[in-house]
């Protein structure tokens, strides 16, 4: 079985399904999850499982669910993104994969293709003795990377058909994560009046006063650090781009830049807009600097560790003699557009988040085999 898990994840690594996170300079070859998601239509149909594949033809999701007609049976739905991060400056080819010393390298191996991987051989591995425990939806959604535009495809589709709750698999050493910040991205843009630079004066200079606001929003960042939550640790925020100006001889009158904001369960996007509203007033720019963009990527996930889902994962994690401790972790995922949507859930996966997005991107097949091991025990007992 564990080498089942092997055999598909080496399959899924081969496939590209590059996020192209909005960039255009991305070779189409590798661009797109429906390559990936067409052949896990197809292993699914070996398995005699009917997947459907929902959304755009180009960046689709997988939903497959298998359900049994027993009343009352508890329905968990496992999500596990398509797509992957880009891939350069990898070190390693990203899509020829290559098994070294316990490691399997290559783009998504950790995140998140051993998670499917995982999934698919332990349902082949349940179906092939019996039936699951569970009713499941198993999900491959596209997008999670950036816009997590395959979660909302998945729930249209779902309609009416809503799990009890929701398990993501993303690289939680297999510990079982309920909570997590949220995500905000946030563009401000300055608007100033051009002039020769011999002329400063008569101009209106869009990067000084964009600098006064990003002096402004660190204050903020300083008052937010006192802002903790004692599983999350602070709410942050961070100017992650600044750019403006067309030359030295021209004073600018455009200039921009992106911060992340991170959210503790509580904070809304509405809460954190206004925050961001009033420190541009407090530097006296708010008349020239505005909030273009203000998005919430990812919503927080605060599932309490009683909760079913959490008590199932930590259940059949301790049939298994490993810990079963509730966490948390430091990124957002799609578990909590789930549970913005109304359907609570846990995070749990094989690997390292630190081997996520990396040069030289592996999973531990260890981990595979234990996500595996898991997953049968999950799909096999109420
Ligand atoms: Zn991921």
């Amino acid at each position: 079985m564990a080498e089942r898990a092997l055999e598909y994840l080496k399959d899924f690594v081969a496939i590209p399904s590059v996020n192209p996170m909005g960039r255009s300079d991305i070779s189409e070859e590798i661009v797109g999850e429906a390559a990936y998601a067409g052949h896990l239509q197809a292993e699914l149909g070996r398995l005699g499982i009917d997947a459907a594949l929902v959304g755009s033809p180009d960046r689709p999701s997988v939903v497959a669910e298998i359900r049994r007609s027993v009343p009352g049976l508890e329905t968990v739905l496992v999500a596990s993104h398509l797509d992957t991060v880009p891939v350069d400056g990898m070190e390693i080819p990203p899509f020829d994969p290559r098994l070294e010393s316990g490691k399997l390298y290559g783009r998504g191996s950790c995140d998140t293709k051993a998670g499917m991987a995982a999934l698919v051989a332990a349902l082949e591995r349940v179906l092939g003795r019996g039936e699951l425990a569970r009713n499941l939806i198993l999900v491959g959604e596209a997008d999670e990377e950036l816009g997590s535009q395959g979660v909302r495809d998945v729930l249209n589709a779902l309609g009416e058909r809503r799990p009890d709750w929701v398990l993501a698999t993303e690289p939680t050493e297999m510990k079982v994560a309920c909570s997590h910040k949220g995500v905000v991205h946030v563009r401000m843009e300055a608007r100033g009046h051009a002039v020769h630079a011999s002329n400063p004066a008569e101009g209106k200079n869009a990067i000084v006063l964009l600098s006064r606001a990003a002096i402004a929003l660190d204050e903020l960042a300083q008052r937010l650090a006192g802002r903790v939550d004692p599983q999350l640790g602070p709410a942050t925020l961070s100017i992650g781009v600044m750019n403006g100006g067309h030359a030295p001889n021209v004073v600018p009158d455009r200039a921009f830049l992106v911060a992340d904001r991170r959210l503790l369960p509580g904070e809304t996007l509405a809460s954190a807009r206004a925050e961001l509203e009033a420190a541009l007033v407090d530097a006296r720019v708010a008349d020239d600097v505005e909030i273009v963009s203000c998005a919430l990527e990812k919503p927080t996930l605060s599932t309490p560790t009683e909760h079913p889902a959490a008590q199932a994962c930590v259940r059949a994690l301790e049939c298994l003699g490993r810990p079963g401790e509730c966490s948390s972790v430091a990124f957002g995922t799609d578990a909590g557009v789930f549970e913005a949507a109304g359907l609570p859930g846990v995070v749990m996966g094989p690997g390292s988040i630190l081997r996520a997005h990396t040069a030289r991107e592996y999973v531990e097949v260890a981990q595979v085999e234990a996500m595996t091991d898991f997953f049968v025990q999950l799909l096999s007992t109420p």
